[in-house]
Order: structure tokens, then C-alpha cells, then sequence
């Protein structure tokens, strides 16, 4: 695997970065999942810098976005219910933006997955909505009314109309980017003056995460910066966003699978979540913090 340096992608030359973790790669242990989302974790990671500038944990020295762009078209996908758990309460927090766009014509979701938030907005009455996915597996088992707007692929600027969107999404997704603060600058582009740019990432500062440390998901090898909500902000207002706002948000998935993702022992775990779900209980939802946050940032009308 070929591994670049890399610059504090929210600061560029500007920050001032030192080792926060060593890389604990176990090449013999990759496999097609570790680049498919909501898997079982590994806990594998590049190694981590620290930003001082914004916050920003980043990976340095860290694969190149050709090499990126082939382990996602390839990876795996079994998560669709999760997915459709997870778009309902990425709306809950959407709703809150919604009343401030200039209307509900033009929204793209970045790194859509199977598409189930586009199907959400089609609900809230936009129309001309879009996705962008780079793993073909997620869009395959895609419902028949969204598969046909999901491109496959990764983000690209000149593939989408300038000024034409309202809202632009993107999920779980910009820990994945070779390049977040371009993947803003573009998104600002893209939007139509006075629409909104929403994200979901992970928070490495939140206390159940601080609280598993090492342990902790979010260390893993697909995860090529982490969020603080002050690097969140730093990242959007430096790409010209107006009216940041960075909260945490609450997570509904079935118990079992807040079991996979939870930092137990794999025989304990499969055990668990086997006996959840013939006991029943594995299958009732489970709202809880989880260590996400949710931001928002405006196009300035003028
Ligand atoms: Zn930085």
C-alpha cells in the first residue's frame, strides 16, 4: 500500500500538527469489509496527527485518493436497515434547516450510500434531488425511485451544476475524504446563495469517546481525519460558510447494532447480538448519544 504525508487538510501549510498516535496497521488483517460502512470495527489507523491550529485529528502518511477510490467501489454493503434508521434521523435534524432555504428545488447528498436520505427529501417535497456514491453495492440494493439519481462515483465539482442547489448533504462521510476543506470550498459552488451545507460526522472529543479511548470506532483505517466540533467549525466558516452551527445528535439503530459497533470481545459480541435477536430485544430501537455530531453552515446571500 503506497502512503503519502499529508498537511492538515483544514489548514493546509498553516497548521501545526504533532504525532497523536502511531499507526497500528495489520496489513494481514484487511479484508472487503474494512472499507464498507457501519461494519464491525477493527480499530486499525494510520498514523494520527494533531492539528494545534484547528483541532483536527488527521492520518499522515495516509493512502492517495486513486488507491481510496478502488477500495470503495469494492467494498461490501449489508446495512440497510441501519441506513434507513440513520437517514430518518439525519431528517429530524435536516427539518430544523429546511424552513430557512430559499426553496426545496436542487439537493445533493455526498457519499449517499443506498440512498435513503434522498428518499426522505422526495418526502419533504424536493424536487431535482441527487447522490453521489463511490461503492456500487449500496446503489444496487437501492430502492427502484432513488437508484436512478445516484451517480457512482466519487465528489466532483464539475459534475454538478454551479448555483443550483438549495441543500447539500453529506454523512459520515468527510472522515473518508482525501481532501474535506476542497470537498467545502466546492460545495459553497455548488449552493445556491442563502442554501445550506449539513453534515453528520464523528466527534473525537465526545465523552462516550473519549471515554473508549484507543477502543473507541472511530480509529479506524477508513478514517483519514476526525472531527472536533471546533476543527467542524474552523473547517466551514475558512470555506465561507455563514450562521455555523455544530450540535451533538442523538442516534436510533436496533440494539444489536450498538452491540457490533461496541468495544466487547468478538466471541462475547457475537454471542450477544445472536442471543439479542432471538431473545427479541436486539431488534427495538435504541436512541442513543453516540459520540455524533451534526453542523450546518449557510451561503452567504450576498
Ligand atoms: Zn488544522
Amino acid at each position: 500500500m503506497e502512503l503519502k504525508e499529508r498537511h492538515c487538510p483544514v489548514c493546509g501549510l498553516n497548521g501545526a500538527s504533532s504525532v497523536y498516535s502511531a499507526s497500528n496497521i495489520d496489513e494481514s488483517r484487511l479484508n472487503g469489509y474494512s472499507y464498507a460502512s457501519r461494519k464491525a470495527p477493527e480499530l486499525m489507523h494510520f498514523r494520527l496527527m494533531l492539528c494545534a491550529t484547528c483541532g483536527l485529528l488527521y492520518a499522515s502518511p495516509a493512502p492517495g485518493a486513486e488507491l481510496l477510490q478502488g477500495a470503495y467501489e469494492e467494498a461490501a454493503y449489508d446495512s440497510m436497515q441501519e441506513a434507513q434508521l440513520a437517514a430518518r434521523t439525519y431528517m429530524k435534524y435536516a427539518n430544523g434547516v429546511l424552513a430557512n432555504l430559499p426553496d426545496r428545488q436542487g439537493a445533493l447528498d455526498i457519499g449517499a450510500g443506498d440512498g435513503a436520505f434522498l428518499g426522505r427529501l422526495m418526502e419533504a417535497g424536493f424536487t431535482r434531488v441527487e447522490g453521489v456514491e463511490p461503492s456500487a453495492a449500496p446503489i444496487r440494493a437501492a430502492e427502484e425511485r432513488v437508484r436512478p439519481l445516484l451517480k457512482k462515483g466519487i465528489f466532483r465539482e464539475e459534475d454538478f451544476q454551479l448555483g443550483a442547489y438549495s441543500l447539500v448533504s453529506c454523512f459520515m462521510t468527510m472522515e473518508h475524504l482525501a481532501d474535506p476543506g476542497q470537498m467545502c470550498r466546492a460545495v459553497m459552488k455548488l449552493l445556491k446563495p442563502g442554501g445550506a451545507f449539513i453534515t453528520v460526522t464523528h466527534n473525537y472529543q465526545s465523552f462516550l469517546n473519549r471515554l473508549m479511548g484507543d477502543g473507541s470506532p472511530i480509529f479506524d483505517i477508513e478514517h483519514l481525519q476526525l472531527f472536533s466540533p471546533q476543527s467542524m467549525r474552523h473547517m466551514l466558516e475558512a470555506s465561507g460558510f455563514a450562521g455555523v452551527k455544530v450540535f451533538p445528535l442523538t442516534n436510533t439503530y436496533p440494539l444489536h447494532y450498538w452491540m457490533k459497533i461496541a468495544p466487547l470481545g468478538s466471541g462475547l459480541k457475537k454471542w450477544l447480538i445472536s442471543f439479542s435477536k432471538s431473545a427479541g430485544f436486539g431488534y427495538l430501537p435504541a436512541p442513543i448519544r453516540g459520540g455524533n455530531m451534526f453542523a450546518v453552515g449557510y451561503k452567504p446571500n450576498t
